[in-house]
């Protein structure tokens, strides 16, 4: 059977759409650039993303979870340094008023839009904060943030949760969260939005050992992608030169996944040093400070390991690389296939009476409300059989079972498997144990 990946996004961005994946937003007003709503299969997708961290993430003794607010203190991202230093060098064409970002684009070319020559701008600092009103007053003492990471309200909170939960060094603190970035060139369906969401975790450890957790980190990190579905040949690691490394880090490695446009981030591992706490404290005048039982209780500002993934980056990678198309060109047997990991899949099982009849509607029925106690089904009676499994395919349900007439005097079905299309009889009490071994994960 001949498979052919997906070729470009535009694509991947119909299916959305057409299955109930992912709409643009607000699409009868001509929509919001780069903004873009998660359709009812796409947000049983992103749960599953998330679940899949959560558990990667938290279920382990050393690390808890949190989920702090959208809105902080203004005063963190002066400490944080993202006031005076999170911008991005932007230019424009003279000619066309196109922007770009200037370490995005080759300045030496002509304008990618117009082909004018040397007709851009010097590159400004633009500042990617969004920034807004708290209350009812309008001046700026008022001024908050939505927030461009995660990752401070985890700092900020760094002492409230090392003591409630009693955690002694190394601990991680996991969090999952929208996060808003005006972004100068946002673009390329999910993969560049200017509201996303982060699923990021700080590991505090005893200076001078952030280079062993970074390595223990990467290794899960990696792994987890690779869990996910993800094919090893479309990933690949990219280390932070000293050049391109961000002012609060002593190291960093991205690992990128090979979308239809290009190499592009997925999820970056840093190693923050102490540079977060250290400012928090000096700006807060609290001390954030860790004393070491197990070393004479010395007291110190912990190093940070931080691993943070892209919620929609990685469900675009998980999507991009689920797409096939098998036997491409043969009009009887191409069929477009989302290959989910099975725990990804949005719909687990497909429940298709044979025909559109009383007689086998009820008891078709009522399989599918079993099942529905534990996995999220589907039930589908319109259109042939074959048009069915098509559109459970392209959705990526892995399991299809078909009740037909023989059911009603051998109380079996057939199950349809996603991946190979192997047909199995099965007797119906058998159906909820034969599902619990095939998605067990
Ligand atoms: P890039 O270089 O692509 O702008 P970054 O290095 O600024 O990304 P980080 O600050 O390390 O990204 O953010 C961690 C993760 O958050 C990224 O790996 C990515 O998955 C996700 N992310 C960052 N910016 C965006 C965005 N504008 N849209 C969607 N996801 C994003």
């Amino acid at each position: 059977m001949s498979e052919s990946n997906l070729k470009d996004m535009s694509e991947l961005v119909s299916l959305c759409k057409r299955r109930g994946f992912i709409f643009q937003s607000s699409e009868v007003y001509g929509g919001l650039q780069s903004c873009w709503d998660y359709g009812p299969l796409g947000i049983e997708l992103k749960n599953n993303v998330k679940n899949s961290w959560w558990k990667a993430m938290t279920y382990r003794e050393d690390v808890v979870g949190i989920d702090a607010s959208i809105f902080m203190h203004p005063t963190v991202w002066k400490a944080s340094g993202h006031v005076d230093g999170f911008n991005d060098p932007m230019i424009d064409c003279k000619n066309c008023k196109e922007r770009y970002r200037e370490d995005q684009i080759d300045t030496a070319k002509p304008c990618q839009k117009c082909g004018e020559k040397d007709s851009f701008t010097e590159a400004r600092d633009f500042n990617l904060m969004f920034k807004t009103r708290m209350g009812p007053v309008e001046d700026s003492s008022s001024d908050v943030y939505l927030r461009p990471e995660t990752a401070q309200g985890i700092f900020v909170n760094f002492l409230n949760v090392q003591s409630t939960m009693r955690k002694k060094l190394p601990f991680g603190i996991s969090q999952i969260g929208k996060a808003f970035r005006n972004e100068i060139t946002p673009g390329n369906f999910i993969f560049r939005t200017r509201e996303f969401e982060q699923m990021e975790m700080q590991y505090f450890v005893k200076p001078g050992t952030q280079k062993e957790a970074m390595e223990e980190w990467k290794e899960i990190r990696w792994k987890w992608h690779l869990d996910n579905g993800l094919r090893s040949d479309m990933l690949r690691w990219e280390p932070h030169g000293p050049d391109d490394l961000a002012h609060y880090a002593d190291a960093a490695i991205d690992i990128e996944y090979k979308f239809p446009h290009g190499w592009g981030e997925i999820e970056g591992i840093h190693s923050r040093t102490d540079f977060d706490l250290t400012q928090h404290q000096q700006f807060s005048g609290k001390k954030l400070e860790y004393v070491d039982q197990a070393d004479n209780n010395k007291r110190y500002i912990p190093y940070v390991v931080e691993t943070s993934v892209g919620c929609d980056r990685s469900l675009l990678a998980i999507l991009c690389d689920a797409y096939r198309i098998e036997n491409e060109g043969d009009k009887e047997k191409e069929r477009v296939v989302l290959k989910f990991h099975p725990k990804l899949a949005p719909i687990k099982v497909a429940v298709l009476p044979l025909v559109k009849k009383e007689v086998l509607d009820a008891p078709a029925r009522k399989l599918f409300s079993d099942l529905q106690q534990d996995y999220k089904a589907e039930y589908d009676v319109s259109g042939s059989i074959g048009k069915r499994y098509r559109r459970q395919d392209e959705i990526g349900t892995p399991f299809c079972i078909t009740y037909d007439f023989d059911s009603l005097e051998d109380d079996s079905v057939t199950i349809r498997s996603r991946d190979t299309m192997a047909q199995e009889r099965i007797a119906i009490d058998q159906v909820k144990n034969y599902l619990l071994n095939k998605l067990k994960f």
